[in-house]
This record gives C-alpha cells, structure tokens and sequence, in this order.
C-alpha cells in the first residue's frame, strides 16, 4: 500500500537523478538535500538502490577535509533540548558555521508518526540560511531509525556542515543507538536530583560525555544548583570513560541565554580534545565496525524469523527446552542444522 502511495506521488514529483542529487547536496541545496533524506527512509526496492548509489558516491567522491562535529543531545521531554539546541545553533551561525540539527518531531515520538513535522521548534534557527532543521528520521524499528540517522549523517557531511546535532529523549532505546553515531554526547537535565526524579533511563548518565542542568534562572536556580551538585557527586563514582577527561556538569539557562556559550565552549573544547589525541577517529572506526556488525546480525535474524517452518521449530524447541527435555546448545544446533538447509 505504501509503495503504491509512494509511485503516486512520485509520478507528479519524480525523483532526481543520482548525478543531480549528489551535485545539489555537494552545493549545498537544502531542497535536494531533503529528498534525498526522505530517499533514505523509503523501503521501495528502487528508492533503496538509489540511496545506496548516493551514499556510495558521498563516500567515495566527497572527501572531507576536516572532520564534522557530530554532537548527541538527549533529555527528557520538557528538559529544554530545543530551546538548547535553538541558543546553541543561533551563536554557531553568528560564527559562520553551518549547523544541522536532526531533531525529534514531538508528535512522531508520542503517536509514532507525524503528520505535522516539526514546525513549531526552533523557528528562530529555522531561518537562518546556515542552518538545516529535519524531523529525526522516523521508521518502525530503532534499527531503521539508525540506519537512516547515521546515513543522513553521511548526506550532511556531504553538504558541508560544521556541526551535526541529533536530539533523543533520554527515556528509551534510541539514546544508546544516537551515541553510537556521534563524537559528543550530551545529557541536559532538570533542576532537580536524582535520575529517577528526572525518568531518566539507567545507564544514560554514564554515556554522557557533557552534562547541563538547565533552567538555572528564577525560582529553580538553587534547585540547578543542587543537581549540579548531586550528579558531579554521582558522576565521580563511576570509572572515567575517557582518559584524561573529568565529565563537566554545567548548569545554564537556555532560555535565557546564561552559561550556553560555556556549554558551547565545552562541545568545542572536548571535540578539539578528542581530534588532537586521535579518539575522534578511532571511535568513529569502533562505531562503523559496531553497525556494520549489528546490521548483519540483525539481517541475519530477520531472514531467520521470516521463515515460518522455522519459527515453528523454534517455538517446539523452546518448549523443550524449557521443559527441560532437550540441552539449550543441542537444541540451537539442530535448528541451525535446519537453517542452513
Ligand atoms: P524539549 O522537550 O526538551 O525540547 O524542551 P523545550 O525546549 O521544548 O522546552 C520545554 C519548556 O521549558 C518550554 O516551555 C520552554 O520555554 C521551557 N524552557 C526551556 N529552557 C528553559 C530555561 O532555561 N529556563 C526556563 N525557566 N524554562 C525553559
């Protein structure tokens, strides 16, 4: 149903060529740019090949000659992460950078599907010609969602931009997926301690690279005060991810303006760190070596679990094996037996 909705559309509106997509992203044209993102979320067997021909040709043909800086931003609904993102992106531009933000639609993350995009965040920043604003790739699974981020990615460097943001909310899965794609990831929070308090899934603080507390103004700055406190106190109890750097936790007021050139100075600050020591482009190697390995597994269990005869066995060993009547090894190897049949 989808593909026939998709060859309806592109009958009035066709698809440009693969030569002219990559000349228009090379050039800049946030028009091209769009579709070919939009190529990239399609499941269409000739959309997929298209995509896959331009990512390629980006790949191969545009050759970077200094790194992009990829940043992660995550936080609860409400942290203040547009906002955030808005104040960062504003003095980024005033600094002649372009700047990319790949940013969750709320309604998408609530319905799982948008109808409305993301039109009423960042308008500021929406008009400035040095910056592109996209709803976060949507698809059905969090594998997809990260294949077509980390190959939106790929089309933005493409079109030169200086830094890439990608927002998450810091609640579910996809988190974990989004530091996997960037050099930079960092957790805002609210003013108020405790990561339970906050609904903050176990294990994010430990992926932060940099931590801010925001809404430091008014009423809630002793209470931002205090969670600064609590997490540096927490933070200090766990093993330092990179060596040689102390996880700052920052507190500001995005909204109004107050200690997000600190937050900037240290996105900047840590990334010129990583670069000099060579981090940078050793995880960016781990991080490809990581999806390329997922990605396989995952096809591979896909095919697997398409196949109904053998979801059948699968589901008869299972009951043996927990019935205790065959070994879990044994079982594993006689359907793989069938497998490769
Ligand atoms: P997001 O859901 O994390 O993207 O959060 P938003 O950026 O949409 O902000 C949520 C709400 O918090 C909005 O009403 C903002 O105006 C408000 N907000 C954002 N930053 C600040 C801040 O620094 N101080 C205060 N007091 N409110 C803020």
């Amino acid at each position: 149903m989808e593909g026939i909705n998709v060859q309806f559309r592109r009958k009035k509106n066709p698809l440009p060529s693969l030569d002219i997509l990559f000349k228009g992203i090379c050039n800049g044209d946030t028009v091209l740019l769009s579709r070919a993102i939009t190529l990239l979320e399609s499941n269409v067997a000739t959309d997929r090949l298209l995509a896959q021909q331009l990512l390629e040709k980006c790949l191969t043909e545009k050759r970077q000659i200094s790194p992009t800086c990829r940043i992660g931003i995550t936080g609860v609904p409400g942290a203040g992460k547009s906002t955030l993102i808005e104040s960062l992106g504003l003095k980024l531009c005033a600094a002649q950078k372009k700047i990319a933000v790949l940013a969750i639609d709320p309604s998408s993350a609530r319905t799982g599907g948008s109808i409305l995009g993301d039109k009423t965040r960042m308008m500021q920043l929406a008009l400035e010609p040095n910056a592109f604003i996209r709803p976060t790739p949507g698809g059905t699974t969090l594998g997809g969602v990260a294949r077509a981020t980390g190959d939106a990615i790929i089309l933005l460097e493409t079109a030169g931009f200086d830094y890439i943001i990608v927002e998450t909310i810091g609640v579910g899965q996809s988190e974990v997926k989004v530091h996997a794609l960037t050099d930079i990831f960092l957790l805002l929070l609210l003013p108020n301690a405790g990561d339970e308090v906050q609904g903050i899934k176990r294990g994010i603080v430990e992926m932060a690279d940099i931590v801010v507390v925001n809404k430091a103004d008014g009423d809630f700055l002793a209470a931002a005060t205090q969670a600064q406190n609590f997490y540096r106190h927490a933070l200090h109890l766990f093993p330092t991810k990179i060596k040689n750097w102390v996880v700052p936790v920052l507190t500001c007021s995005a909204q109004n303006n107050l200690g997000v050139d600190t937050v900037l100075d240290t996105i900047v600050k840590f990334f010129e760190f990583k670069k000099s020591n060579g981090i940078l482009l050793e995880n960016r190697k781990q991080q490809s070596e990581q999806w390329f390995l997922e990605t396989v597994e995952l096809a591979l269990r896909n095919d697997f679990f398409s196949n109904e005869t053998l979801k059948q066995n699968f589901n008869l060993f299972k009951t043996n094996v927990v019935a205790g009547l065959i070994s879990p090894f044994e079982a594993a190897e006689k359907l793989m037996a069938l497998y490769k049949k």
